[in-house]
């Protein structure tokens, strides 16, 4: 069952986007859990749960020693326990659904928007949550939070939502109603202009750089929409976007990038082409695609000149020097 419905999720990159997110089942004291790394969307073709003893993950978040080392799989397996799992413990329903939907993250980073969020889920018991870091500090903060109240709906700011329950058609019930509630428009696309990303492209050929045009066209909005461009430019709204995209893109105008030389992107795997479009570099993987796609979705989701609440300089270099998270793209990479 639990397999059925990751795979539903994870194939809607409205939801998931390449490994992220992640989906869990308790019963008699054990939890399964989604391995850090593996995609909710392979779930029907590969092993992708490992089970954990709950109490003891329960009982590091309550103290103050470090939870991580105590994810340990109550099964031999080279796999890790997601960096979620603290988060999936506390909370006190069989099922837990942790996703990174698109109009949550859309509406949420945008200044004042909880006032939002109440207005549209008027009705639903639900709780805000802050942005914090994944992992330890997020399972705390969420366990905090229980022990107010047993809510089953959780917003994460500048991240996504829980939905948790014990019958899994009511969770599944559940997280349709609050995301039909939460339903963003997107502005207008203008269309790239791929006669000149090909010329670009070929220009680049010739200098050794392997360039090519993204499957999904809503990708070049990143380039051809002036606010998402200008989105595009701060920080990350999101952690997966730091995690797979890097902290800032590499921007050039339609004559600056045919000047690039290879050692120019050696740590860029794509570039935004100023009103033209974005191209992709060699080592743009399938998660980075789908990552852009994602974000291509959300800036044209979030109203022209709003205030917006990025991720702080502190929060990305939490992010990027974090063991867990490098752990984690391995993974991905090689399920690629
Ligand atoms: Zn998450």
């Amino acid at each position: 069952m639990l397999k059925d419905i990751s795979s539903l999720l994870g194939n809607k990159l409205e939801l998931i986007q390449a490994s992220g997110g992640n989906t869990s089942y308790k019963e008699n004291g054990i939890m399964w859990i989604k391995a850090s790394g593996k995609s909710l969307a392979s779930s029907k073709m590969d092993d992708i749960f490992i089970p954990l003893a709950i109490d003891p993950i329960i009982n590091s978040i309550i103290s103050k020693t470090e939870i991580e080392t105590k994810f340990k799989p109550l099964i031999k397996t080279d796999l890790k326990a997601s960096i979620e799992t603290g988060l999936h413990a506390v909370i006190p329903y069989s099922f837990v659904l942790h996703t990174h939907p698109l109009d949550v993250i859309a509406l949420s980073v945008v200044e004042g928007s909880k006032a939002l969020f109440s207005r549209l889920l008027d009705g639903i018991d639900w709780t805000w949550i802050d942005y914090v870091k994944p992992g330890e500090a997020l399972s705390k903060v969420i366990y905090k939070s229980i022990n107010d109240n047993l809510t089953k709906v959780f917003i994460l700011k500048n991240h996504g939502l829980i939905v948790a329950g014990d019958d899994i058609d009511q969770a599944l019930d559940l997280q349709n109603n609050v995301l039909s509630r939460l339903k963003t428009k997107e502005r207008n696309v203008t269309s790239p202009n791929v006669k000149n990303l090909e010329q670009i492209i070929m220009t680049l050929n010739k200098n050794d750089i392997n360039a090519y045009l993204p499957d999904a066209l809503k990708i070049h909005s990143l380039a051809t929409d002036s606010w998402s461009m200008k989105l595009a430019k701060m920080n990350p709204l999101y952690p997966d976007h730091l995690v797979f995209c890097g902290l800032k893109p590499l921007i050039h105008s339609q004559e600056s990038i045919k000047r690039i030389r290879k050692g120019d992107i050696i740590n860029f795997t794509y570039s935004i082409i100023k009103e033209v479009g974005v191209i992709l570099f060699s080592n743009c993987t399938q998660s980075t695609h789908s990552m852009l796609e994602a974000q291509s979705i959300i800036n044209l989701r979030i109203p022209p000149l709003s205030c917006v609440n990025t991720l702080s300089n502190e929060d990305c270099n939490a992010l990027c020097n974090w063991d867990a998270e490098l752990y984690r793209i391995k993974i991905s990479k090689s399920n690629q």
